[in-house]
């Protein structure tokens, strides 16, 4: 089988577009033909990095909405915007890359930074969205990738015998990552396919919270030495939202160094 991959004419959602893998992810999907709604926070910088990546790739639109994933409504109307305002009016795939992670002590962590409403919920909600305008528009060939974790299946240390501390997180990833498995099974009868994308450790703001002595123990405990770059998390991506994966629904694949081999 030849397959060459060109997004030239589709348009796709990509939240937490701005930045990190988001933004890596974002640049990989411009570069190759697609045009990009990004869906950000609170990062005031996201419309120039919009318009950066319009004048970088002439022919493709970009555009940032401020959208907070946790708030149903919002992610529903901001759907709805895009397929108004991109050429041709449908949404071709979605990516959501939003989340969060913190880092504390299983014995002090408190509700609130239980943040299953960004992590879980989040992620929820713009599946849904893009979902219900498929099925309703009876568009078939749509294509979502949820960004999940290798900490949806392995517990990760800090140091030696030194456990990372991410109850939330982990926990989060797990049922992030179970429940896309869930949507892909409830949605492939529409023609909607769900697959994920784990990374392992990845070179961005998220995990440089981690103390260098932290991040070196991490990065020698990857088979492959080191942390990821953004961009080399996004061949997966691309591959799983493009109709070269037309039979593909319900996998996780990890991107990870090779991490999970141990
Ligand atoms: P960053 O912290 O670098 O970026 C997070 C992005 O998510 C930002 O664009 C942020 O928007 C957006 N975001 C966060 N919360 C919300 C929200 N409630 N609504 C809308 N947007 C939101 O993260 P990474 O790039 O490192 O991580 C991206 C994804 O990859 C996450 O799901 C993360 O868990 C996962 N991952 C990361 C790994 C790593 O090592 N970095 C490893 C494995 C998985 P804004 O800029 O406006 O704040």
């Amino acid at each position: 089988m030849v397959f060459s991959i060109d997004f030239t004419g589709k348009n796709y959602i990509v939240t937490g577009g701005n930045r990190g893998i988001g933004l890596a992810i974002t640049r990989s999907i411009v570069s190759a033909g697609g045009n990009v709604a990004i869906l950000y926070r609170s990062s005031a910088s996201a419309p120039q990095v919009a318009e950066g990546l319009e004048k970088e790739f002439p022919g493709v639109k970009v555009k940032a909405y401020q959208c907070d994933v946790t708030d149903q409504k919002r992610v529903g109307e901001v759907f709805k915007i895009v397929g108004e305002e991109f050429e041709g009016g449908i949404v071709h795939g979605v990516v959501a890359n939003a989340g969060v992670a913190i880092v504390r002590d299983a014995l002090e962590i408190g509700e609130e930074e239980f943040d299953y409403k960004t992590n879980v919920l989040g992620v929820f909600y713009t599946a849904q969205a893009a979902a219900r305008i498929w099925i309703e528009k009876g568009f078939r060939q749509g294509s979502i990738v949820v960004i999940s974790s290798m900490s949806s299946q392995i517990y990760n240390q800090e140091g030696l015998n030194k456990p990372l501390r991410h109850v939330f997180y982990n926990s989060s990833k797990a049922a992030v990552s179970s429940m896309s498995k869930a949507l892909a099974a409830e949605w492939a009868p529409h023609g909607i396919r769900v697959n994920i994308v784990s990374p392992g450790y990845v070179a961005t703001e998220q995990s440089g919270v981690h103390p260098k002595e932290v991040r070196e123990f991490q990065s020698a405990s990857v088979p492959l030495g080191r942390y990821s770059e953004p961009a080399e998390q996004t061949p997966q991506v691309l591959l799983l939202l493009s109709e070269v994966s037309s039979y593909q629904t319900g996998s996780e694949v990890f991107v990870d160094g090779g991490y999970l081999i141990w």
